[in-house]
Formats: structure tokens, sequence, C-alpha cells
């Protein structure tokens, strides 16, 4: 085995990490963690630290680490046939028994499934999509799409526009043209404190109607969204909000994408955030729970009127050119069967639902009090918590103070438990495994008080 300070010198002499400070981290002046095994909720490091990781990794780890069932249904795949290519009606049977399994558990309006690797690339896909859809229904016109400040979609080309977080676009020359940003469903941020709820639904709503408008429906060919804010805060939609901004779609013919990299396949205490949100859409975009990121694997899921067009589209243009080579690659389709049937095996869908729902209250109750936490809100198990100079005002935190990394670096330190400071706002969010006992979210919720009144 290397010796740990080899390693870190090859770690920081070799490796481009993303999303990381690069001149820090050649300096020296980050931490290089290095991670070597998990089980459960926790993971461990070369040094034998072991830690709770209340973030499941980038909140994908869903049925937590160490299941030797997809280990071993990776390793059989892997011996019998490690890949194959899925292009001309090629396929594997864990590539279509996925696709069933996949079928099986979406909203019923759904039809097929197209495999990708990450969420952006998923998104990349269906952007491409409602394109080829409105080229076949003669509307060349319709292309632009909207997306909402804060929401996050990826760093890819276009999914890197879509996303509305300053930092994935600053210095990029991303292709913005073609994308518009709408407000974001953020309560507890709105302009004027004095908005009922459901006034700040209509005042979301009125400002989607504006925008399109303004460009001109015919211009418009989707709005992407993701059913709770993730990335840009955690932040669940207020009550109707969904409601009421698929009505205006409707009405406007735009095609809606769910983007449900996080929420998808039960972080919501719900298989699907648009179950849970009574949400239609047309492209449900999934990646990380669909193998709990045993093996990176993602996918398009297409509506019955969506492929409708595709369809037709292939009989008039010819074969679709768009493929990955890694597309349906037989390694992640069979960690993805093998992650399914445990989510059903050990219904975590009910146990995000119920250990969700207990983490999020026990949250709320310890630490509302405390002088910097403006909010702490959530959904299934999925939570945030949000700082404030001023309770009253809601008044940020100077960028440059760091609060928001400096708690999550309290909480890792004190107490070996991971949350994530949430790149934009001081915000910690948590997103732990599926798995979570209540014993585990008792324990969150207390290293969260500490880290919290450590630094203020
Ligand atoms: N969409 C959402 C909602 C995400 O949260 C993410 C990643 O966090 C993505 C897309 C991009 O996925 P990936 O990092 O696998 O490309």
């Amino acid at each position: 085995m290397l010796r740990n300070d080899q390693l870190a010198e090859w770690d920081r002499e070799n490796f481009f990490h993303p999303s990381t400070h690069l001149a820090q981290f050649a300096r020296g002046e980050q931490c290089n963690r290095v991670i070597r095994g998990g089980e459960g909720v926790y993971i461990e490091d070369r040094d034998g630290t072991r830690m709770l990781d209340a973030f499941a990794g980038l909140y994908c780890v869903n049925i937590g680490y160490g299941r030797q069932e997809v280990a071993e249904a990776i390793a059989e795949q892997a011996r019998e046939l490690a890949y194959y290519h899925a292009y001309v009606g090629h396929s594997t049977e864990a590539s279509i028994t996925l696709s069933k399994m996949i079928l099986d558990r979406a909203p019923a309006n759904m039809s097929k499934v197209y495999f990708g690797l990450s969420g952006s690339d998923a998104n990349e896909t269906n952007i491409k999509l409602v394109w080829y859809y409105n080229n076949v229904l003669g509307r060349p016109e319709k292309k632009k799409i909207i997306s909402r400040w804060r929401g996050y979609h990826g760093s890819g080309l276009m999914t890197g526009s879509l996303t509305g977080l300053e930092l994935f676009h600053k210095k990029f020359d991303l292709p913005l043209e073609q994308v518009i940003h709408t407000d974001a469903p953020y309560y507890f941020r709105r302009q004027n404190l004095e908005q009922t709820e459901a006034q700040f639904v209509e005042s979301c709503v009125a400002s989607l109607e504006e925008l399109i408008e303004q460009e001109g429906a015919d211009t418009i060919a989707a709005f992407i969204g993701e059913p709770v804010l993730g990335t840009g805060g955690i932040v669940p939609p207020p009550t109707g909000y969904w409601e009421a901004i698929q009505a205006v779609l409707k009405k406007h013919d735009i095609l809606l994408i769910a983007d449900e990299v996080v929420t998808g396949f039960g972080r919501l205490g719900s298989m699907f955030g648009s179950d849970h949100y009574g949400i239609e859409p047309d492209i449900i975009t999934i990646a990380k729970g669909l193998t709990s990121a045993y093996a990176p694997l993602s996918g398009s899921i297409v509506s019955k009127n969506v492929w409708k067009v595709l369809e037709l589209g292939t009989d008039e243009f010819g074969p679709i050119g768009h493929g990955w080579t890694y597309s349906a690659h037989p390694i992640g389709a069979a960690a993805g069967v093998a992650n399914l049937r445990l989510i059903d095996q050990f219904d975590l869908v009910t146990n995000a639902k119920d250990t969700g729902a207990y983490f999020n209250a026990t949250l709320k109750e310890a630490l509302s009090d405390l002088p910097i936490v403006g909010d702490v809100r959530g959904e299934g198990i999925l939570a945030a918590v949000e700082f404030v100079r001023d309770k009253d005002t809601r008044q940020f935190f100077d960028a440059s103070e760091k609060v928001g990394p400096q708690i999550a670096a309290a909480l890792l330190q004190r107490s070996k438990v991971i949350g994530r400071a949430m790149p934009q706002g001081d915000i910690l969010g948590f997103a732990p495994p599926l798995c979570l006992s209540r014993q585990e979210a008792d324990l969150i919720v207390g290293a969260a008080r500490d880290a919290i009144s450590d630094v203020a």
C-alpha cells in the first residue's frame, strides 16, 4: 500500500479535481482526503477516521455504502459481459430489465427510457430531444428553454447554461442565448416579506407569464425544473407552485422537463418528485439514485406524447443521430437493477418518508432558536439550514465570512459528520442515505447544533 504522504503528493501533482479551488489545492491549502471504504451511512478515510456521511456522497448513495448485493451484481455482469453497445437495437438482459423496472415505477404517462452516464449528459439529451421534437412538428423557431435561477442541471455546455448559479457560468463563455431564466420559488428569500405563500406563488407565475409574453411562446420549447431546488439551496416549492406553473406551460404548449436527478427513486419519500407534487412531465431526468452511484448511469424518461413524435421523426429523417458509446452500459444497468431491488426489499422509500419527517422535525426543533439560523426547511430525507446575520431582516453574511463552509468544517471536525456547504449562500445541506435510522438522525441534529454554536 502506498504511504499517505506519497499519495498526497501524487494527488497534488497529477489529479485535476472537479469543483475545486485549483491553486489552493496545488499549494496544499485544501484538504486532500482519501476515502477508502464505507458501510451503511458511514465512510472511512485512509487514516481510519470514520465519518457519518449526511450528504450521501453528492446526494447519490441512496442505499448506503457497502451493499454487497450490488457489488456482486456488478462483478457477475463484468465476468459475463463487461460491455456491448446499445446502438441499432442491441441490448443486454440487464438494460432491458432495468428499463422495464424504471417504467414500472415512473408516472403513468411515461413511455421509454434513454440511458446516459451522468445527470449532465441526460439533460443535454433532453434538450436535443425537445429541439428535435419541435423540428419534427415543423416549429423550427420554438427552441428556447426556460430554466430557473438557482436551478442546477449540470456542467456541460448547454446544461451549464441551464444551471442558474453564477459559479457555474463565471468565465466559461457558455452559449446562454437559448436559455432564459425565471424566478426561483424561494419563499424564504422573497423580496417582499409581507407576501403570503399564495401571493408569492402568484408572483412567480406572473413573472413566468411575463417572460413568455416578452419572448413569445412560439420561441419557447421547454421549461426545466427540479421538483425541489437542490444545489441552489435545497428549497422545497411553496404549496401550489407546481400546479400553477404547469397550467401556464400547458396554455403555451411548452414542454416540461422534470429534473429528478436528486429527487428520483425515493429521496422525497415518494418514488419520484413528480408523484410527490402532482407534476406531469414530458421528460424526466434520472441519475444518482438510479444506481445509488455504485456505477455511473443516467436516463431520460420520455412521455408517450414525446415518443410518438420521435418515432414520426425517424420515419421521416432516418435513425436518430444521438448516441453515447456507453449508453445502457451493462455494468451500470446491472447495478441499477440490483439497486432498485434493494430499494424495494428494504422499503427505503417509506423509510425516507418516515425517518425524513422525523429528521426534519427534530432539526427544526433543535436549531430554530439559534441566533444565526434563519430557516430550517426540507422535504423527505432532504434538509437545509440557512444562516443569516439578522433574523428579522434576513440579512446575508458577507460572502468573505464563509459562514456556511465554516459550519460544515466544524461539523466534520468536531463530530465527524459530513454536511454540505451549498455553493451559493450560507446554507448547510443534508441528504443522508435513505436507510438512515432515527439514532443516526439524532446524531446529525446534535452535531449540527454543536457546530453552529461553535461558529456563532
Ligand atoms: N441535475 C440535478 C438536479 C443535479 O443535482 C445534478 C448534479 O448534482 C445534475 C443534474 C448533474 O448530474 P451529474 O453531476 O451526474 O452530471
